[in-house]
């Protein structure tokens, strides 16, 4: 049987040992999505790979495989970047860890998505540029949910459809993934996180803006915490589990304040 070889981009997300020598590293490729890789030698001969498979390289990559179903090998990377502000700045990596364990928990292998691996990348690059950690993370999830398939529904009330957001008094329901208003928290008996009518508007403008332009999008550091929290909340809701990460993440936020506010 002829093996399948393929070259594509990809971004390191997880590696571990694998006997004496070898490296099992996860993947998330450009053109096949999430893919498990043995690299064969990796840890005895350090030339072949060196500096090349920590976590969260971006590299190219030629991987073989016997068949669809068999475990693939890595046969070479080249290092389109190596992102090393990450791996030396605690607030960086923390970001970078937050996002990685998103991706790890939801996606599986085999799974793929051109706009997840664009918004990957952009969240990593925009991360090791020194764009605000909190920032990057809050937009990387309110993206990510939509790829999954929960893109959180912020125009109207999922139970009575009024959507004048300045009448109404909104809240985020993590069960539905969409608003509530207070009405129906009332009279259902339905349960919400808070939600301003600022960070709703702001929230729904990310949801359309293009990667490119996202960056640029002003937050306001009340509507950051607020979004974090409610993106958080909704992610145990959709991947029914901790993200251990987010405790690290937690602690930025304090030590980071002086330098938030430098950020605008
Ligand atoms: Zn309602």
């Amino acid at each position: 049987m002829t093996p399948i070889i393929r070259e594509t981009d990809a971004i390191v997300l997880d590696s571990h040992d694998h006997g004496e020598s070898d490296l099992i590293i996860t993947l998330y490729c450009r053109d096949n999505g999430r893919i498990t890789a043995i690299a064969k030698g990796a840890k005895k001969s350090k030339r072949r790979f060196v500096n090349k498979l920590e976590l969260f390289s971006f590299l190219q990559v030629t991987l073989r495989q016997r068949n669809s179903n068999s475990l693939a090998l890595l046969q070479e990377a080249e290092l389109h970047s190596g992102f090393i502000q990450l791996r030396q700045n605690f607030t960086k990596y923390t970001a970078a860890s937050v996002i990685r364990e998103f991706t790890l928990f939801a996606i599986r292998d085999g799974e793929e998505d051109e706009r997840f691996y664009q918004l990957l990348l952009w969240s990593l690059h925009m991360l090791n540029k020194g764009e605000p950690h909190l920032q990057i993370v809050m937009l990387f999830l309110l993206r990510f949910y939509d790829y999954i398939g929960y893109r959180p529904e912020l125009r109207h009330c999922f139970s009575c459809g009024i959507s004048e957001l300045s009448s109404s008094d909104f809240r985020f329901n993590t069960s539905t993934g969409s608003l509530i208003c207070a009405k129906c928290v009332r009279a259902a008996g339905q349960s919400g996180i808070p939600l301003s009518p600022g960070t709703i508007k702001m929230l729904e403008s990310c949801q359309h803006s293009s990667l490119e332009r996202l960056h640029r999008i002003k937050v306001a550091e009340s509507s950051l915490y607020e979004a974090l929290n409610v993106l958080h909340r909704y992610g145990r809701h959709v991947l029914q589990r901790d993200i251990i990460s987010w405790r690290m993440l937690r602690k930025t936020i304090r030590s980071e304040m002086t330098e938030w506010t430098n950020y605008r």
